[in-house]
């Protein structure tokens, strides 16, 4: 195994940072209530119809947990244990996570990775610390983490109380081990390459690459046919770049996401597409003058209106437009 010792965070110095950015946020919210309603509003789950979450062994030893209400998971089974990428929004999503892993196999759960810094994929990690797994992310997600878990834990309430999840278990367990740019975890007899490309949706975003499989999971990057969040990502076309390049590489054929089914080439160059479209459209509107409340009402994107949350363009636009005026994501970190 290969990492980067400048990757380990400096734990005091990230509770530190931790209680000061709490202090900031508790300060911004009582003086500035416009950021506040803002936040409230990105808090919008609705319920709708969803396929049924369902575990699917998507090579040998290589299994994609698609779990559409919520976000997606999957594992590695190999002689000498598990290893784990995303936890799940909740414990108790975890837990659940752990008993399909269960059904499968009873070797450890040894090493867990947390893909990005959105509690849809890390607010399960508490069912994994429970049982000993290391759990590993890329130190900017790390950052990503401290910075928002307020924001992350906050704005999944809804969902909580629709699922009727305790909202008193969703604490955030950090993980133990960063990276920089590779790790390579051989476990049995297989090999699994952990990577950083650059920011995509997030900064941090982790790639895991399974060569047996010739399978690539990419967590916040690719959402297959689902809308994604733009709210954290620094830049839209660095993102575009990153999902042109992940759909080259000459040893991918199953691209797992972390929203949606199992996907092809074809798939991540469907977001690739989405991106550059929406991208183009809201530059226009800008360059032609027009505030951001116009944008809201008259940007519609019907070629893409059959994807999964276009229910939330409206805040997918905001996103960008704060992106273009302000040079700086809604949401920036680290
Ligand atoms: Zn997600």
């Amino acid at each position: 195994m290969a990492f980067t010792k400048r990757g380990f965070p400096d734990f005091r110095a990230a509770v530190m940072a931790r209680a000061l950015a709490c202090l900031a946020a508790c300060v911004a919210l009582q003086i500035a209530s416009p950021a506040a309603a803002q936040v409230e509003r990105f808090d919008n789950f609705r319920m709708r119809k969803a396929v049924p979450t369902q575990l699917k062994q998507v090579a040998p030893d290589l299994y994609f947990l698609y779990d559409d209400i919520s976000s997606n998971s999957a594992f590695l089974v190999t002689d000498e244990g598990v290893l784990v990428i995303d936890t799940r929004q909740h414990p108790a999503h975890g837990r659940d996570l752990i008993e399909r892993i269960r059904a499968v196999t009873d070797k450890p759960i040894k090493w867990a990775i947390n893909t990005h810094a959105h509690g849809d994929h890390f607010l399960g990690n508490p069912a994994f610390k429970a049982i000993g797994t290391t759990i590993i992310a890329h130190r900017d997600t790390v950052a990503g983490m401290l910075k928002n878990e307020d924001l992350e834990v906050r704005r999944r309430m809804a969902f909580f109380k629709s699922m009727k999840l305790d909202p008193a278990e969703a604490k955030m367990v950090l993980p133990d081990l960063t990276f920089d740019s590779k790790l390579t975890i051989k476990l049995g007899n297989r090999v699994v390459e952990i990577m950083y490309l650059g920011p995509g949706q997030n900064p941090g975003d982790t790639l895991v690459y399974f060569p047996h499989a010739r399978a690539l999971y990419v967590g916040g990057p690719f959402a297959n046919h689902n809308w994604s969040n733009m709210s954290f990502t620094p830049s839209i076309d660095g993102w575009i770049a990153l999902l042109k390049k992940i759909a080259d590489m000459d040893n991918g054929d199953i691209y797992l996401p972390g929203h949606g089914d199992v996907g092809k080439r074809d798939d991540v160059l469907l977001e690739a597409r989405l991106l550059t479209d929406v991208q183009s459209e809201v530059k226009a509107a800008l360059a032609a003058g027009m505030s951001k409340d116009e944008m809201v009402a008259k940007l519609r994107f019907p070629q893409y209106a059959n994807l999964r949350n276009y229910d939330r363009i409206n805040v997918f636009i905001e996103a960008l437009y704060h992106l273009y005026t302000t040079g700086k994501p809604l949401f920036p970190y680290p």
